[in-house]
C-alpha cells in the first residue's frame, strides 16, 4: 500500500464530475487500500478519489467512536462507528430531515464551516468486489457521506455555503497558499 498525495482546492479535479467504476479488478482493490491508508495518514474521516487526483466514483470513510473528538455533545455508538467503509458508485436514494455540522475537508486545510445537510440518507453502492449493498446513514456518517458524494460530483463544500461565507473562505485559502509559497521560496 502507499500513501497518495491529497490535492488541495482550487485543483480542477475537485470540480470535475467523476466517472462511474465499471471494472472491479485488482487495480481497484489496491487503489481502495491506498485511499484508506491515505485517509488515515492525513487524519481524515472521509476521502473521495478525486481528492487524490483520480476522477472515479469511489470514496472511503472511517469514523472513530472511541476518541469521540468530533462530537459536540454526548453521542451513542452507532453501527457505522469504527468501521472501514468503501463506497463505489454510490447513489443517494432517499433523504430526510435537516442537519448542520461544522465540516472540514482534507482539500481545504484549516477550514471548518457549518454546512446544511440532510439528517438521514439511504445510499445504494457497490463495494470493491462489485457487490451491491444498501446503507441507512444518520448523524456524522450521513454528513460525511453527503460531503464525499458531493466531491465525486465535483461539488466542494464551499459551494454549499452562503455566497458571503464562500467568498470569505476562498480568500482565506488563497491567501494561505500565497503565504506558504512565499515561505517555500525563502
Ligand atoms: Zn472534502
Amino acid at each position: 500500500m502507499s500513501v497518495l498525495k491529497v490535492v488541495e482546492w482550487p485543483a480542477k479535479v475537485l470540480e470535475t464530475k467523476s466517472e462511474e467504476v465499471k471494472e472491479f479488478d485488482e487495480d481497484l482493490k489496491k487503489f481502495v487500500a491506498d485511499m484508506h491508508e491515505t485517509m488515515d495518514e492525513a487524519g481524515g474521516i472521509g476521502l473521495a478519489a478525486n481528492q487524490v487526483n483520480v476522477a472515479k466514483r469511489i470514496l472511503t470513510i472511517c469514523i472513530p467512536w472511541t476518541e469521540n473528538k468530533y462530537a459536540e455533545q454526548e453521542e451513542k455508538k452507532e453501527h457505522w462507528h469504527d468501521k472501514r467503509w468503501t463506497f463505489v458508485n454510490p447513489v443517494i436514494t432517499k433523504k430526510k430531515g435537516k442537519f448542520r455540522w461544522q465540516e472540514g475537508c482534507l482539500s481545504f486545510p484549516e477550514v471548518f464551516e457549518f454546512v446544511d445537510r440532510a439528517e438521514e440518507i439511504w445510499v445504494t453502492a457497490q463495494d470493491e468486489n462489485g457487490e451491491t449493498f444498501e446503507v441507512h446513514a444518520n448523524g456524522l456518517f450521513a454528513v460525511c457521506l453527503q460531503h464525499e458524494i458531493d466531491h465525486i460530483d465535483g461539488i466542494v463544500f464551499i459551494n454549499r455555503m452562503s455566497r458571503l461565507k464562500s467568498t470569505m473562505v476562498r480568500k482565506k485559502v488563497l491567501k494561505r497558499q500565497r503565504l506558504m509559497n512565499t515561505e517555500v521560496e525563502e
